[in-house]
């Protein structure tokens, strides 16, 4: 019997967050698929949401969420509306998974564990048969353009230690370029800038700022649930206002609020612009912990490794909102944190996560249907 290689129709390169949703629904649509991760287990970042409690999304509107989200806002769209947080908080309790809401809508499991979110994915994974491949960092995608046998149907060879494996549709979900050890080290936008893709620089999203000041340093430690972060702009208007916890830290400042204050310098700022805070600057980050209030114009942000979520990623003016594809290459998909999207704190990075991977997903579908 000759040998023939048959292309898997749908390989999805990252088990995070995006990965693992997209697999699950992937099952539920009978779309044959593998799953292919770096790490030795599925949602290694996702453990890590929280403080290992895993705000897996809030408990508000479409709308609301969209409101909220900021720059990604006009990309997200569709996908959100098709996957709004309120069907993502019915697809975990379908799954059996208690939950429990908390006064401002965030939602989290009810044990507080990250584990049983990526223990409900894992267990609908293994009951629908969906192939997992994990400790199998995908080294290469590369566009197969035509020739010979099975070659002629054009797809994607992905590349690993071991072994090559043909895609008709490759989705690409491996993630921002924060806390690496993860497995989220920035390949996806590697192989999408390799295949033509624009990548938008990295910046650090939601991270903690240093700062010298003793009135916070010698606070290092304590924990203000009470506290505000401000962003006065050049004319003393209020650009930002957000209250909400703030931490004091050996290095200087975290928590929601200084989190929300810093991704929205970040995105004020042009990425042409350094991200330090300094006199030049028009921007004043105020800060109230405790009894105290400190104005800030020379604050610097932690590093991108620390972050909880990576601004930067592949432009998304060059992927469609409508079926997450590339616009450049035909059956090349993203869906997750290696796209230029962000959002605040409160589950709304895991939300656009899962959200994007559903569309990408359902337009794989809905392409296969019609035989494209
Ligand atoms: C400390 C921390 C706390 C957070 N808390 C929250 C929270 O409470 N709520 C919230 O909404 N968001 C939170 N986030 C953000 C959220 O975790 C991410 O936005 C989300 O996980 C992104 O999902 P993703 O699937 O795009 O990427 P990831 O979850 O990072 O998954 C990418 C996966 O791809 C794999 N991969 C990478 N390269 C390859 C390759 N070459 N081959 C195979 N596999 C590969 C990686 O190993 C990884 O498992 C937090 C982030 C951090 C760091």
């Amino acid at each position: 019997m000759p040998l023939k290689h048959t292309p898997v129709k749908l390989a999805i390169v990252g088990g995070g967050a995006a990965g693992m949703f997209a697999a699950a629904v992937a099952a539920e649509r009978r779309i044959p698929c593998v799953l292919i991760e770096r790490k030795a287990r599925l949602g290694s970042k996702v453990l890590m949401t929280a403080n290992g409690r895993c705000n897996f999304t809030k408990d508000i509107s479409a709308e609301q969420f969209l409101a909220d989200v900021g720059e990604a806002k006009d990309f997200v769209a569709a996908a959100i509306r098709e996957c709004p947080p309120r069907q993502i908080i019915a697809g975990f309790k379908s799954l059996k998974v208690p939950l429990r809401r908390m006064a401002d809508g965030r939602m989290f499991p009810a044990d507080g564990k990250a584990a049983t979110i990526v223990h409900a994915f894992g267990d609908l994974l293994r009951d629908s048969e969906v192939p997992i491949l994990t400790n199998c960092p995908v080294r290469d995608v590369e566009k197969v353009r035509g020739g010979d046998g099975e070659k002629a149907r054009g797809g994607f060879v992905l590349q690993t230690k071991n072994f090559d494996l043909l895609a008709e549709n490759v989705l690409l979900a491996t993630g921002g370029v924060s806390y690496p050890k993860t497995g989220s080290v920035g390949d996806g936008q590697n192989f999408a800038k390799a295949l033509g893709h624009r990548l938008v620089p990295y910046q650090p999203g939601l991270i903690g700022l240093e700062t010298n000041d003793r009135k916070v340093t010698s606070l290092a430690g304590r924990c203000f649930e009470d506290g505000r972060a401000k962003v006065i702009g050049p004319d003393g208007a209020t650009l930002f206002d957000y209250k909400g916890e703030v931490d004091c830290e050996s290095f200087g400042l975290s928590g929601a609020a200084v989190y929300n204050a810093q991704r929205f310098i970040a995105h004020y700022l042009s990425p042409s612009h350094p991200l330090t805070l300094s006199p030049s600057h028009p921007l004043t980050l105020e800060v109230w912990f405790g009894h105290n209030r400190l104005s800030f114009k020379n604050l610097k942000p932690r590093p991108v490794k620390e972050a909880i979520v990576t601004i930067g990623g592949v432009a998304t003016d060059e992927i469609d909102p409508k079926t997450m594809e590339s616009k450049l290459v035909p059956h090349l998909y993203f869906a997750g944190e290696v796209m230029d999207i962000d959002g605040p704190t409160g589950g709304y990075n895991l939300t656009m996560a899962f959200a994007t991977a559903r569309k990408a997903v359902a337009a794989i579908g809905e392409s296969m249907r019609r035989g494209k």
